[in-house]
């Protein structure tokens, strides 16, 4: 446990030392939960975006984005659900004083028992070496299955509790597991109240209730209300998306773990209008599309999992998401949502417009049903962050740190150095910079030893480094260096865009 809180620190100190994300306000000792982007995080962030944009809007020929405003009228709110029943349950520790989510302390309580049984399973993998079975073992060992039986219990009664609002039950659940507050280690609890999670705030100058609006809790909304002015514009035949990358508010009881959780974020959605009826295979559609758009990145195929909500939200017919082992263990990075006609229907009856589609193979009109990816932009960054971070010990002892960032989206894809300050060649690698800057972030870079030079571009990330020597003026080669393997070869600057491309164009990521 503590060396996954030690990973984190590690990894919230590198983002900060190397100018990727920043506690915001700093100077005034920071604001909770709330972080600034830094030059390279700036970078990086843009990349993913622009990851995700490439492969759901432009490799799409039916999807399409868009830009909505964060403000939106306050009714849209009411339609959506969100005012009423946008809530989280939340509890106090009376002795700690500090504030949960009463689900978020039962699955925390559910996980503990899951490692648990993976401890078992690890013992059994001692014990009987190669002739171990997990499946078998997993099916049969009886204390296995006995904790199976009592994680399938509570998540059941958590399940009732959250779906028809039974907050009693949820404190009796929590003091029935003898849960205790991790900072006070008490188990003084008060009841479970619900808590919305809109920030709200005025328009314009009047104050009072009228010209209360709210800062989106989701992009998604933005897509729903411009749902028709998108498909008549564009001509849009159903099946179609609308995609959209946004900043989204939400006053989130424990906002902590770094970027995971802030009650400023970003994400980045698309809405699917399929014909009702199709929904299931478009949803089985874009959960197998997101997990292969996660895994193109080439981290560990173990890093990811599928888990089928609990408890849907109140729009979801089906809902899983994809979850990431973060440091801090596995965690929602995506949802994927089948959420039926309930928005546009929503607000047809708020609106009091029609919000239908015509389709003429059908010769019908009706509301459209929606498939819904949503991602995280923030907790895609601390996905590529924590799983681009080593801490490597090298074959003549040394050691380095590197973040391996699949290089498509690293912030810069080559440093060029010059070995030395002078003879022209600072002069030549500003002149191989001119080359490749149009298509290629590059970083120039003449301070301290080539070694040095290298650790650093290693620690932001930098698939290459270009080092130009006395040689490099007399016959146009330079050495190049790759920062995975550390490999270094000398190649003719002629070769040098073809060979950067080959290896940082986010074609590698969109066909894989
Ligand atoms: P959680 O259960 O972690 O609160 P959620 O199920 O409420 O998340 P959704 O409403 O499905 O999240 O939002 C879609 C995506 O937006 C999430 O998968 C996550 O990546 C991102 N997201 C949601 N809340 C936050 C937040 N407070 N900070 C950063 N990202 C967030």
């Amino acid at each position: 446990m503590a060396t996954q809180e030690d990973r984190l620190k590690d990894i919230i100190g590198h983002a900060k030392e190397y100018g990727f994300v920043f506690p915001s306000s700093e100077i005034y000792d920071g604001l909770s939960a709330t972080y600034d982007y830094g030059q390279l995080g700036a970078e990086l962030k843009n990349n993913i975006k622009n990851y995700w944009w490439k492969a759901m809007v432009q490799m799409h020929e039916n999807i399409v984005g868009l830009d909505a405003a964060i403000f939106m009228a306050p009714q849209v709110w009411k339609a959506s659900g969100h005012v009423d029943a946008f809530n989280d349950p939340l509890i106090d520790n009376k002795d700690s004083k500090k504030r949960y989510r009463a689900d978020v302390l039962i699955e925390e309580h559910i996980e503990k028992i899951r490692q648990k049984n993976n401890k078992e399973v690890e013992k059994g993998q001692k014990r009987f070496g190669d002739a171990f079975n997990e499946h078998e073992f997993r099916t049969t060992n009886p204390t296995i299955l006995r904790r199976e039986e009592e994680i399938t219990g509570i998540e059941n009664r958590m399940r009732d509790a959250l779906t028809n609002d039974k907050l009693d039950d949820l404190k009796l659940l929590i003091e029935e597991l003898e849960i205790v507050c991790p900072l006070s280690g008490s188990k003084n609890w008060t009841d479970v109240k619900q808590f919305n999670l809109m920030f709200s705030t005025e328009l314009g100058s009047v104050s009072g209730e009228s010209s209360k609006i709210y800062l989106r809790p989701e992009t998604a909304q933005g897509i729903f209300v411009n749902f028709l002015n998108v498909q008549k514009s564009g001509r849009m035949k159903i099946p179609f998306g609308i995609a959209q990358i946004g900043k989204a508010f939400r006053n989130e009881i424990v906002a902590r773990q770094f970027i995971f959780r802030m009650r400023e974020f970003e994400q980045m959605e698309m809405q699917f209008f399929v014909r009702p009826g199709e929904e299931g295979k478009w949803y089985e559609y874009w959960k197998d599309y997101r997990i292969k758009w996660h895994k193109a990145l080439g981290f560990s195929e173990n890093a990811y999992r599928f888990h089928d909500h609990i408890k849907l939200a109140h729009y979801a017919k089906a809902a899983a998401d994809i979850e990431f082992d973060f440091p801090m263990g596995f965690k929602e990075l995506e949802g994927i949502h089948s959420r039926g006609d309930f928005d546009l229907k929503q607000h047809e009856e708020f609106s009091g417009k029609k919000l239908r589609y015509f389709d003429p193979e059908l010769n019908e009109s009706y509301i459209p049903y929606v498939v819904e990816t949503s991602v995280g932009l923030d907790r895609m960054f601390l996905a590529v962050l924590s799983q681009s971070y080593k801490d490597e010990t090298l074959e003549d002892g040394t050691t380095r740190v590197v973040l391996s960032i699949p290089p498509a989206l690293a912030p810069y894809k080559v440093a060029v150095l010059p070995l030395m300050k002078k003879d022209g060649m600072p002069e030549l690698a500003r002149e191989i910079i001119d080359g490749l800057k149009f298509d290629f972030n590059c970083q120039y870079d003449d301070k301290d030893n080539i070694g040095r030079r290298y650790r650093r571009q290693d620690a932001i990330g930098t698939p290459f480094a270009i080092t130009v020597d006395q040689e490099s003026l007399i016959d146009k080669t330079v050495t190049l260096r790759e920062r995975d393997s550390m490999k270094q070869e000398r190649v003719p600057i002629q070769d040098l865009y073809r060979i950067i491309d080959e290896k940082v164009n986010m074609r590698n990521l969109l066909v894989g």
